[in-house]
């Protein structure tokens, strides 16, 4: 059987695994440069910044043995047990940042990057897969990982009857900011603050964290200020989310500093089922199975075992 997976996050990551360790023939495909989609790592200079998802907990026993693996390999370490008081329960991230664990699993799979998939048509055996380079992929089955809004433009020339419920779920939006600084900033041990005032959903020391061989921060700005914000001019933005940002920044010196914006970061809503699947097409990530890294891999082990039937 040839599949194939388009998008590289952790649920696209975990259907290719799965279906490969299976005996079938798989191709993913990534519209970027590298693996991990939310799940994001930069290095601006020495300095190294998860600026997509920072951390993850584990609620069940399923993403427990994933998890148990990739702590075995060594690409994810636990980082606290929550921040401020904490609350006992783990957070774990990436040794070395959170691609670390998509790029160990992509070891052994087959990944094209920057290939735009912009549309997926029926043929008489399965389905084309159409790349925006004027070639195509032909496949028995066709799992898409993306987020809705971007799956549903892929299948607009198919009359797959996606329920209205999955096609209509919208996403907040996160504007962020990576700043590189000199110096202590007012963000404690263990590295982050979460809700700490009424702009940013949480602000990370990527140094404290143990990613970054330097100080530097990421800094996510919540739902209700990104909305607020996203249309207007992003340098003007930015200006003002690094003024806000100095009461985290305090005394460190700022070096270096980028916006970051992310257009589709959270479902707000969630599909009943950990994925959908008709004819040949399936549909998961973590609109299907939670707003979170152990949802996308939980779609991505239903959407693998949708298809292996
Ligand atoms: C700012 C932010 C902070 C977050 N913080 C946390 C956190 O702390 N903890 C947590 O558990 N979760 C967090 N999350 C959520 C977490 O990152 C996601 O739930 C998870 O990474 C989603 O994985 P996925 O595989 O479903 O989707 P994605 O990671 O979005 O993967 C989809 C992939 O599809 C590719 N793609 C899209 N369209 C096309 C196309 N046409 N052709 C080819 N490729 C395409 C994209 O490039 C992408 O790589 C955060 C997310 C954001 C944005």
């Amino acid at each position: 059987m040839q599949v194939v997976v388009v998008g590289a996050g952790l649920s696209g990551l975990t259907v290719a695994r799965r279906i490969t360790d299976a005996g079938h023939d798989v191709i993913v495909l990534d519209k970027g440069r590298s693996s991990g989609g939310r799940c994001a790592t930069r290095r601006i200079g020495d300095a190294v910044l998860d600026h997509g998802a920072q951390f993850f907990t584990v609620r069940s026993d399923e993403f427990a043995t994933t998890v148990d693996e990739w702590l075995r390999a060594g690409v994810a370490r636990e980082w606290c047990r929550g921040f401020g008081a904490g609350d006992g329960h783990p957070r774990y991230c990436g040794t070395n940042g959170m691609t670390t664990i998509t790029k160990h699993m992509t070891e052994g799979l087959a990944v094209r990057y920057s290939q735009m998939v912009f549309n997926i048509e029926k043929n008489n055996r399965g389905w084309w897969v159409h790349l925006d380079d004027g070639t195509h992929l032909a496949a028995d089955q066709v799992v898409v990982t993306c987020p809705v809004p971007q799956s549903m433009a892929l299948l607009v020339n198919t009359d797959l009857q996606v329920p209205d419920g999955i096609r209509n779920i919208e996403y907040d939006r996160t504007i962020a900011a990576l700043v590189v600084v000199n110096g202590v900033t007012n963000v404690p041990v263990p590295g982050a603050v979460q809700n700490g005032d009424a702009t940013f959903s949480i602000v990370v020391d990527n140094q404290l964290k143990g990613v970054s061989p330097i100080r530097a921060l990421t800094l996510h700005c919540n739902a209700a200020f990104s909305e607020e914000h996203w249309s207007n001019d992003l340098a003007v933005t930015h200006e003002r989310v690094m003024s806000l940002a100095q009461s985290w920044i305090g005394d460190a010196t700022v070096v270096e500093h980028q916006p970051k914006r992310w257009r589709l970061a959270t479902p707000r809503t969630t599909w009943h089922e950990r994925c959908w699947a008709h004819d040949g097409i399936v549909l998961a990530g973590d609109a299907f199975a939670g707003p979170r890294i152990e949802g996308a891999v939980l779609s991505g082990m239903a959407a693998a075992a949708q298809v292996l039937g």
